[in-house]
């Protein structure tokens, strides 16, 4: 069975280092035309034995208009839409933003199935910000280091029974 997870979350919090690293180079759609916004990036991912499509919202990073907010709810109801499985980021070194509550409600309100990780969770200076996580209510969040490979594991026992 053959499912799809979109990587959700504000700018900056790890979403494209996460992709990446699901998808390594088995890339299926790229279009690397200067100056072409990506809005939905699609790849092959694999986990273990687990084999799925990974959607990134990528793109948002780069726009340069002030209605980032809107476009960014756009955007994400659009990747939300289409996957079986979210797969919401903060950033544990920030903590909780007021864009993080609403990528929340959103998920909330839409998603079939929310998992929740505290990306940049590498060392202790992550440790408060995977605590201030719980205070989204959508669970425990996964603790998780998407550039040095950390909490895949995690990542793996909540995908498993979802597959
Ligand atoms: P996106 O905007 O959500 O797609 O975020 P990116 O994947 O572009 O990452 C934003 C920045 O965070 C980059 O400088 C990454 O190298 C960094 N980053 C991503 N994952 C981690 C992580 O697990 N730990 C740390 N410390 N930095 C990370
Ligand atoms: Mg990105």
């Amino acid at each position: 069975m053959s499912f799809s997870i979109a990587i959700v979350g504000r700018p900056n919090v790890g979403k494209s280092t996460l992709f990446n690293r699901l998808v390594g180079k088995r890339l299926a759609l790229v279009d690397d035309t200067p100056g072409v916004t990506r809005d939905l990036r699609e790849g092959e991912g694999r986990l273990g034995d687990l084999r799925f499509t990974v959607i990134d919202t990528a793109g948002l990073e780069n726009e340069t208009d002030d209605s980032l907010p809107a476009r960014m709810r756009r955007l994400t109801e659009r990747g939300v839409d289409m996957a079986d499985i979210c797969l919401f980021l903060i950033d544990a070194r920030v903590g909780i933003l007021p864009d993080d509550e609403i990528f929340a409600e959103i998920l909330r309100k839409r998603a079939k199935h929310v998992i929740l990780a505290a990306n940049k969770a590498e060392g202790a200076a992550a440790d408060a910000g995977v605590i201030e996580a719980w205070s989204l209510g959508l669970g425990e969040p996964i603790r998780l280091s998407a550039e040095h490979g950390e909490g895949l594991n995690d990542l793996y026992s909540q995908l498993l029974p979802l597959a």
